[in-house]
């Protein structure tokens, strides 16, 4: 049996009951092994027995009141998976279907994108099965108060680095900084993805988007490509969707869809990022609003969806933006991309593609932009927003825009050349998975045995 073989079974044994962090296991460790053959070094120390392990998992009861005084009782996590690059860094997720696997499968994505980016951070991931729908302003002020009661003893601004994700936007975050404030006495940068008054970043929030369309752009131009007047569909209605959104038609692409989980919107003239700001981030609607503001649109309820299919995806398009969840297009959406004539699926979410998807993309030679490598946009701006906190300065939006595509055409360039180097230059996913591990790996060899 192989080392990732042998690994792979481990983790199945041991963690049966988190399908999605096996997913994500296997989906790293398949890819390593030619790797892993001609460098013994890494058995010898063990660095996958090592890898998949967190280093430290905190749950915490998370206990609140509603604005009627119902007590209220969640559970809130941190996975604090690998220091060896440099502090704890991922984001927070609020959201109802939020359990250890899928947030250790997130942290341990978190620990090679984080590597891909070049910058010195380490892997996490956090957040609660609290679900922010519905709740007033007041309900969730006293969540993320009572949340960063029981993380403060955690984090810190050289030890952990949260940050945002599904359901924790710009709010969420300020809520959490006032709460780590008044805990600690501290005035530090200890989460990214603040407001501007208080030491946030211009271009963080629009830096996953942005950063996502980067990436492809480059991917795009390796086979002499570009945007210009190309057909696109995005999923996912959120901060990565509208900004992903908005570079695609700043590029010179239409943009044509966008989805939320009860349903999807068609907008053949191209979706209009003005009024899905306003809908999304102004009156936190559902996307039926947005077919009110726009009439030409039209919507599709998910309950119209077949089972296990996702309607965005059956849109014939160029290239696929998936930006909402984990596993978002199965072996059967990615079968209707291909049959439509896609080009490119480059993914914003964290794991949208199943590994049946996975494989029709490569199979079929279309170009694929893998989601540690392609979304890593968004942690890249935080790492610049924590080198501003800490120089006290302030960057133009220009100034960290560029910054970003830079990052983004280097995270490219690394990625593009390992494949190559190991023999599959068309394997994205390969060549950004062993470039970030060997990176890893070699600090934690480095470091010694812990
Ligand atoms: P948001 O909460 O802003 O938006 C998420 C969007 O996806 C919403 O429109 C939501 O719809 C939709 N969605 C979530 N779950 C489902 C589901 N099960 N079925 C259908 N639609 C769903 O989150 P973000 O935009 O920040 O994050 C989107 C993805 O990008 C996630 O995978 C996240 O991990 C990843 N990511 C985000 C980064 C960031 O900087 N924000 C950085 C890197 C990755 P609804 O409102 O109905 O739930």
């Amino acid at each position: 049996m192989s080392y990732t073989s042998r690994v792979i079974a481990d983790v199945e044994q041991r963690c049966a009951s988190e399908p999605v962090f096996i997913q994500a296991c296997k989906e790293v460790l398949e890819t390593l092994q030619p790797f892993l053959d001609a460098n013994p070094k890494y058995e010898a120390n063990a660095i996958l027995e090592r890898i998949v392990e967190p280093e430290r998992i905190v749950q915490f009861r998370v206990s609140w009141t509603t604005d009627k005084g119902e007590l209220k009782v969640n559970r809130g996590y941190r996975v604090q998976y690998n220091s060896a690059l440099g502090p704890y860094k991922g984001g927070l997720r609020f959201h109802p279907s939020v359990n250890l696997g899928i947030l250790k499968f997130l942290g341990f994505e978190q620990i090679f994108k984080n590597a891909l980016s070049g910058l010195s951070i380490g892997g996490a991931k956090g957040g609660s099965d609290f679900d922010p729908k519905g709740r007033s302003d007041a309900e969730i002020m006293r969540f993320c108060q009572a949340f960063m009661t029981k993380l403060v003893p955690f984090i810190g601004m050289r030890t952990d680095v949260p940050a945002g994700d599904i359901g924790v936007g710009g709010r969420e975050i300020g809520y959490l900084y006032g709460a780590y404030k008044h805990l600690t006495n501290r005035y530090e940068g200890v989460l990214t993805g603040k407001n501007l008054l208080f030491g946030g970043s211009l271009a963080r929030t629009e830096a996953t988007g942005y950063g996502c369309v980067y990436f492809a752009e480059n991917m795009l131009a390796s086979r002499g490509l570009d945007f210009k007047d190309k057909v696109c569909t995005v999923s996912g209605a959120g901060n990565v969707a509208i900004y992903c959104c908005e570079k695609l038609h700043q590029l010179g692409a239409k943009p044509v869809t966008v989805s939320d989980s009860t349903g999807m919107v068609y907008d053949a003239d191209g979706i209009d990022v003005a009024v899905l700001r306003q809908v999304k981030e102004v009156e936190h609607a559902r996307l039926t609003r947005y077919v009110e503001l726009r009439p030409s649109a039209k919507y599709t309820p998910a309950t119209d969806y077949a089972a296990g299919r996702h309607a965005v995806w059956d849109v014939p398009c160029f290239a696929a933006f998936p930006c909402a969840t984990q596993n978002e297009i199965s072996g059967e959406d990615a079968k209707a991309l291909l049959a439509n004539g896609c080009q490119c699926v480059c993914e914003g979410a964290n794991m949208p593609s199943t590994p049946e998807a996975i494989a029709l993309y490569l199979e079929n030679g279309i170009l694929y932009g893998p989601a540690k490598a392609a979304n890593a946009g968004g942690v890249s701006v935080s790492q610049l927003e924590m080198a501003q906190n800490a120089s006290m300065v302030h960057w133009t939006f220009e100034e960290v825009d560029r910054q970003l595509h830079n990052i983004m055409k280097n995270i490219y360039t690394r990625a593009a050349t390992t494949a190559k180097e190991f023999g599959d230059p068309n394997n994205l996913l390969m060549g950004a998975n062993v470039s970030a591990f060997r990176e890893v790996a070699d600090a934690m060899i480095a470091q010694g045995m812990y």
